[in-house]
């Protein structure tokens, strides 16, 4: 016999506990099943640890170039890691705490903290017991990737999730992978006083980037003295506890790559794997993402997914706006679609890096004429002010119908001052709207209207 509710929420992640919360006020008897830690990878093992983290390293970089600012420091700057890991545990603690306080108090709500399986398309088993609804929403997310490496299963690695355990320095980090989550630990452990090496096997740091970004953040890091090896495959992982081997397959370089601990940061696999959707009709794609509609139905009727297990987003402002789209749907009448949504995300190494739309290249790729307006940090002077001129910002523009495609602010602030662009592109106001807005002086984004102002078709 299952325990019936009106509605069954799986994992408490980015969407989950805000939907759970909305279908508990509409009078709705729910279950919330979490298996793991409330709040998900953002709270625990993703955004929220390592921000803090980063404002540690930024701390340590800032410190060390206090005499730039007139500032003395009188002694070595150095870093206490078991103080930095506390102050990142006690920031996500109080989150996950407040989570599933939120979801405990929650009216005609019970939490079950075990694995969720599917029995039938409308029950799931949580510790033996049934249970059953009409509407059943996954939030399961998803975990680092662990490729099948030769090798990796008889070496200690290190993953975004067991970072988190860190309180000691690595004295030499090697990466595997130069995207957003490498690109973090990398900079911030540099900053903590590792040695990193971050491997990547493409031709560039963040390839979805146009390669003009790519190369600035490559540049600031090597600056700060992250080594890189770039066209550099790892085929397969040796050695011991505190000495590991990355066996890479390059062009130009040494085919070893030796440090004393190894982080794989090579991208996301969906927690779909062990869930029984076999048992409920429900379909997946080929990389395991769970199959879904513009509005989040999956094909199962009364079955939804949201947030990073469905595939069309892999950050915490998308799984929340995959809560509000089926939260508007299902309980305001409304009509909102996934389609509806802009991409836009950060890089969070310092500068950080607001992106929002397409690149340049996706913009030539899609067919749009296009007018690009570029401005480095050098010349702005908020940036001068605060001594933190790195970076550069970009603007891409339809030629023809006027509004913004995309944008890149690489560059102090840029993570803010991105989304006076982003509100434009939401608005579908043309360009000159934002071009003739009075920005507030000093700041990075008052120089947005200046460098619509000096669009310019692109060389080739
Ligand atoms: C290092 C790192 C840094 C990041 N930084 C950022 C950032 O700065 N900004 C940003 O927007 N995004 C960032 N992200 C991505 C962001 O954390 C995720 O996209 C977001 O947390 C996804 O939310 P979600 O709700 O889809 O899933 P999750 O937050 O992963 O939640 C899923 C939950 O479901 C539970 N669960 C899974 N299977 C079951 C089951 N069968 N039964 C019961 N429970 C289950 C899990 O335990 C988990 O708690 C980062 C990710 C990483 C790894």
């Amino acid at each position: 016999m299952s325990k019936k509710y009106d509605a069954i929420v799986i994992g408490a992640g980015q969407a989950g506990p805000s939907l759970a919360k909305r279908l508990s006020a509409a009078g709705m008897s729910i279950a919330v099943i979490e298996r793991h830690l409330f709040g998900g990878t953002c709270v625990n093992t993703g955004c929220i640890p390592t921000k803090a983290m980063v404002a540690s390293a930024y701390a340590a970089h800032l410190a060390r170039r206090a005499a730039d600012f007139g500032v003395a420091v009188n002694g070595h700057v150095s870093v206490d890691m078991k103080r930095v890991k506390a102050r990142k545990d006690a920031i996500s603690d109080s989150s996950r705490i407040g989570v599933e306080k939120m979801l405990r108090g929650l009216p005609h709500c019970d939490v079950y903290t075990a694995h969720a399986r599917f029995r039938a398309a409308h029950e799931v088993e949580v510790s033996g017991q049934a249970l059953s609804a009409d509407r059943i929403f996954l939030n399961v997310g998803a975990r680092a990737f662990v490729p099948p490496m030769p090798g990796l299963d008889a070496i200690q690695f290190l993953t975004n999730s067991s970072m988190m355990a860190l309180d000691t320095l690595p004295e030499h980090l090697v990466i595997i992978g130069g995207s957003y989550v490498g690109l973090e630990f990398g900079q911030m452990f540099r900053r903590f006083g590792s040695e990193v090496t971050i491997v990547e096997m493409g031709a560039r740091l963040v390839g979805r980037e146009d390669p003009e970004i790519s190369s600035a953040i490559q540049d600031v890091l090597a600056t700060e003295g992250i080594n890189f090896r770039l066209n550099a495959q790892c085929i397969r992982v040796s050695g011991r506890a505190g000495a590991i081997t990355a066996h890479v397959d390059c062009g130009d370089g040494s085919p070893l790559v030796e440090g004393t601990h190894l982080l794989l940061a090579v991208g996301r696999r969906p927690n779909t794997d062990d869930l029984g959707l076999e048992a409920a009709g429900v379909s997946r794609d080929e990389r395991g993402f769970v199959t879904v509609n513009d509005r989040l139905e999956t094909d199962v009727p009364g079955i939804w997914a949201l947030g990073e297990c469905n595939g069309k987003g892999a950050f915490t402002h998308t799984a929340y706006n995959d809560f509000e789209i089926v939260a508007s749907n299902l309980l305001d009448g409304a009509t909102r679609a996934v389609s509806d949504r802009i991409p836009a995300y950060g890089l969070y190494i310092d500068p950080p890096l607001g992106r929002a739309g397409l690149t340049e290249a996706e913009a030539r790729r899609r067919g749009h004429t296009i007018l690009v307006g570029r401005r480095p940090m050098t010349r702005v002077g908020r940036a001068i002010e605060k001594g933190e001129t790195n970076g550069l910002m970009k603007i891409v523009v339809d030629a023809q119908s006027r509004e913004v495609l995309g944008a890149a602010v690489f560059g102090t602030g840029g993570d803010e001052a991105i989304h006076c662009v982003l509100d434009t592109m939401y608005a579908k106001a043309p360009y000159p709207v934002l071009q003739r807005a009075v920005h507030i002086h000093p700041t990075v984004s008052e120089l947005i209207p200046t460098i619509l102002g000096e669009l310019a078709p692109p060389a080739s």
